[in-house]
């Protein structure tokens, strides 16, 4: 499988030049899987970048994918309406969310953002054909991947992600919060000896006790939660809004001293697995 970051920001949108080495698009990345079927987790201001590749990629040709959800807080879902591949009726797309929400629910959710007064196109008009799945929690097959999903502790529920294809495993965690016996757990199972563990890091230890409550995690509460499961390479993620560049080439080197294999996510990074 491999792995392409399209946007790496929590929280808001970051433009700015303090910030263009490791991006400011929101949540977004893109797994191919081995019989290079599209996965993609979260639709934050990455996902319009992903939208014009896969429209060079296939030009004329068909455009499917799998579009999950973590949950449905703005950044995660912000770049759906300039995600262009919607507009063409030759494509389809599924999208997938987790914790035994109805189906509705998350349709509203997604549509809400696009009805009026906040978009000019209705999301029922998009010409697209679209499927809703609601995963509810436990293990499911897509794309010729297992794919388990499991809720994590964040303000109004969030779920992350372990993708299992031909012996390696991809884990996506973002946006939780450490120190609930159930949401610890639960991160544990899901990243438990993970080639790659892609994890919420918005906040430096120094941060965190102004933070509590707000659903993110310390780089540190991260690396040590993927040094305890295991996990074989690590990717910090869904950075703070207020860290430029400098801030986290710091963090980057400080969590280096703790495990060999971490990188700071960045717009464009890709990583096999
Ligand atoms: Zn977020
Ligand atoms: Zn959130």
């Amino acid at each position: 499988m491999r792995v392409r970051f399209w946007g790496v920001r929590g929280s808001t949108p970051t433009p700015q030049k303090e910030n263009m080495g490791f991006g400011g698009n929101t949540s977004c990345i893109e797994i191919r899987t081995d019989t290079n079927q599209i996965l993609v987790f979260d639709g934050g201001t990455g996902l319009r970048l992903l939208g014009n590749e896969l429209m060079q990629e296939f030009a004329e040709k068909p455009i499917s994918a799998h579009i999950f959800f973590s949950h449905f807080h703005l950044d995660h879902i912000q770049g759906v309406p300039f995600f262009r591949p919607l507009y063409n009726p030759r494509n389809h797309f599924t999208f997938y969310f987790a914790g035994r929400r109805d189906a509705n629910l998350v349709m509203d959710a997604l549509a809400g953002m696009m009805a009026n007064p906040y978009f000019p196109v209705d999301m029922s008009k998009l010409p697209c054909s679209r499927e809703y799945v609601d995963l509810a929690e436990g293990t499911f097959t897509v794309a010729d991947t297992r794919i388990l999903v499991l809720p994590l502790n964040h303000p109004q529920g969030c779920a992350g992600y372990r993708i299992m294809q031909n012996g390696k495993v991809i884990t996506y965690c973002t946006d939780f919060e450490h120190g609930v016996d159930w949401g610890d757990k639960n991160v544990r199972t899901l990243a438990k000896d993970s080639d790659f563990f892609i994890v919420d890091a918005q906040y430096t230890p120094e941060e965190l006790p102004d933070h509590i409550g707000w659903g993110h995690s310390s780089w540190q509460q991260s690396i040590q939660i993927g040094i305890e499961s295991g996990v074989k390479r690590i990717a910090l993620y869904h950075h703070d809004p207020h860290h430029e560049d400098a801030e986290l080439e710091k963090i980057l080197d400080n969590a280096q001293k703790f495990h060999p294999h971490v990188v700071a996510a960045r717009e464009g990074l890709e990583v096999t697995v």
